[in-house]
């Protein structure tokens, strides 16, 4: 919308400068036109008729020196000038002809009138040649004089004639001139108004659309989780809604390895992949891991998109993470990022039904942490609480398949699925898993059976046909754990017996 405006307002101002040039050069030509008209026609009318009064007067005299000629040569002589004089009256008839604007009736009878002296003079010459001088004397002082009287005043019309029209381009153009002032003077005032406004408005809108931009920052910067990495993964900049789910201040981060913000243990291999797949200019979704120093973790949805230059070439990456902890906790446990009771119901649920559809073993193994009251009471309870992430993290490790499955069920209850495994490789697996805990060395003098941490385990391997609901199964591995209470630091695996 502001575009279109800015263009507008730039066209108007464009269409009025254009029309000012225009009008300006359309004045100055008809100024132009006004000033050669006056040349080429009233001024030189005028000086012509001038001409051709000074010629009549010239003749006039030589006419006389006609009369008054002692001799043949005076009188040849004043003739000859005679001629001269009313050859050069003749040229500029010819230039009045072609430059007269005025009725051609007009210089017509001037031009007869000066045409009509020819005989009077004529008369005048041949009276004084036959020697008759007081004749030809009579004739140039009254008929001669009185028609060069008369002519001069014919003369003078046309010169008075060439005046007027004079006087007429002059005004005209000096009407062009006040309406070229007058037209320029608004056109520029207009412009001049329209350039103001219009900066205004720019000015105006520039600022808008700045606050607009710098709201949206502020808003963005706040709101969303965002942040700017280079090509290896460093932070170049950060979102303050994002140092807020990290827990840390910008300058914490700014030049340091990224690590897409994951902080689990898979975190070296998540980088791993994520700049694999953006290196490839594709974009990488997933999920990431974050643990605050107090033990605290958080999940977030993230994007990571690569940002290309003019030419297509990858110059860094754009990091969008949406926290999704909370819908995450409905399913996993804060703690140790286990699955939780809830995930551990709708699991077993699943996995009977799959291994009921399929003939196949399931294996249900509970675990609890021997003596762990003595271990918080010893060591304190936070103590107890990196105890049970350490514990948590060797299960998860221990786990083989994609059909293997860890949960924290209770305070330190955990549980384990898995499937297609005999009484005996239930009995194996178990073993192993129990002596890695015990191998974590985690020092607990309190313990009545070793030095260090160690769980006891419960297992149950139902097999088809048999078949029993979720907590029927827990029961029965419960019973098997109570067994393995009795010893502590061991693992006791039942089953169903017809098999
Ligand atoms: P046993 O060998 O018979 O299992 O003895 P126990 O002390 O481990 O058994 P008991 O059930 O009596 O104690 C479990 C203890 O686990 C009680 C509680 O203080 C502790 N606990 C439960 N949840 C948490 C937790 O989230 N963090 C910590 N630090 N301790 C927990
Ligand atoms: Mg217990
Ligand atoms: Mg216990």
């Amino acid at each position: 919308m502001v575009y279109k405006k800015i263009s507008v307002g730039f066209s108007a101002i464009v269409i009025i400068v254009i029309a000012l040039a225009f009008g300006s050069q359309k004045q100055l030509n008809d100024i132009a036109d006004d000033m050669d008209s006056l040349y080429k026609h009233p001024f030189t009318v005028s000086n012509a008729a001038k001409n051709i009064n000074f010629h009549l007067v010239s003749m006039h005299r030589h006419m006389k020196d006609v009369v008054l000629s002692q001799n043949q040569e005076q009188m040849e002589w004043a003739v000859s000038r005679v001629a001269v004089h009313e050859q050069a009256a003749l040229a500029d008839f010819d230039i009045i002809f072609e430059r007269f604007l005025g009725e051609k009736s007009q210089i017509k009878e001037t031009y007869q009138s000066f045409v009509d002296w020819q005989p009077i003079r004529n008369e005048v010459i041949a009276l004084m040649r036959e020697g008759k001088q007081q004749q030809a004397s009579a004739i140039t002082v009254g008929k001669g004089a009185s028609h060069v009287a008369k002519l001069n005043l014919e003369v003078e019309a046309l010169v008075e004639f060439a005046y007027n029209k004079a006087q007429q381009f002059h005004s005209s153009a000096q009407q062009s001139k006040e309406h070229a002032l007058f037209i320029n003077a608004g056109f520029s005032t207009l412009a001049v108004i329209m350039v103001i406004l219009f900066s205004i408005y720019v000015v105006r809108s520039l600022r808008a659309a700045n606050k607009d931009r710098i709201r949206r920052n502020h808003l963005i910067d706040q709101q969303i989780m965002m942040a700017t990495l280079d090509k290896s993964g460093k932070v170049i900049d950060a979102s303050n809604a994002l140092c807020r789910f990290l827990g840390c201040m910008k300058s914490d981060l700014i030049g340091k390895p990224s690590h897409f913000f994951d902080n689990s243990a898979q975190s070296e291999q998540l980088t791993k992949d994520i700049l694999r797949v953006v290196s490839t200019g594709m974009e990488w979704t997933g999920e990431i891991q974050h643990s605050t120093s107090e033990h605290q973790t958080f999940w977030a949805h993230s994007s990571v998109l690569p940002n290309f230059d003019e030419s297509y070439r990858i110059v860094n990456y754009t990091n969008i993470l949406n926290d999704v902890t909370n819908k995450k906790l409905s399913v996993v446990d804060k703690l140790t990022a286990l699955p939780n009771r809830r995930s551990y119901d709708d699991l077993l649920n699943k996995e009977l039904r799959l291994a009921k559809r399929h003939d196949y073993n399931i294996t249900l193994a509970i675990i609890d942490i021997d003596f762990f009251k003595k271990y918080n009471d010893h060591y304190g309870h936070p103590q107890g609480d990196i105890a049970l992430q350490r514990v948590a993290t060797k299960l998860m490790e221990c786990l083989k398949r994609p059909s293997d499955y860890v949960f924290r069920i209770g305070g330190e209850e955990f549980a384990l699925i898995f499937s297609r495994a005999t009484i005996a490789e239930s009995q194996l697996f178990l073993d192993k898993l129990r002596t890695s805990i015990e191998f974590l060395h985690i020092k607990h003098s309190e313990s009545l059976i070793s030095d260090y941490l160690t769980i006891s385990i419960g297992g149950y391997v139902l097999m088809p046909p048999q078949m029993c609901d979720p907590q029927a199964l827990y029961v029965e591995a419960d019973k098997a754990l109570y067994q393995a209470k009795k010893q502590r630091n061991c693992a006791v695996v039942t089953g169903t017996t017809n098999h």
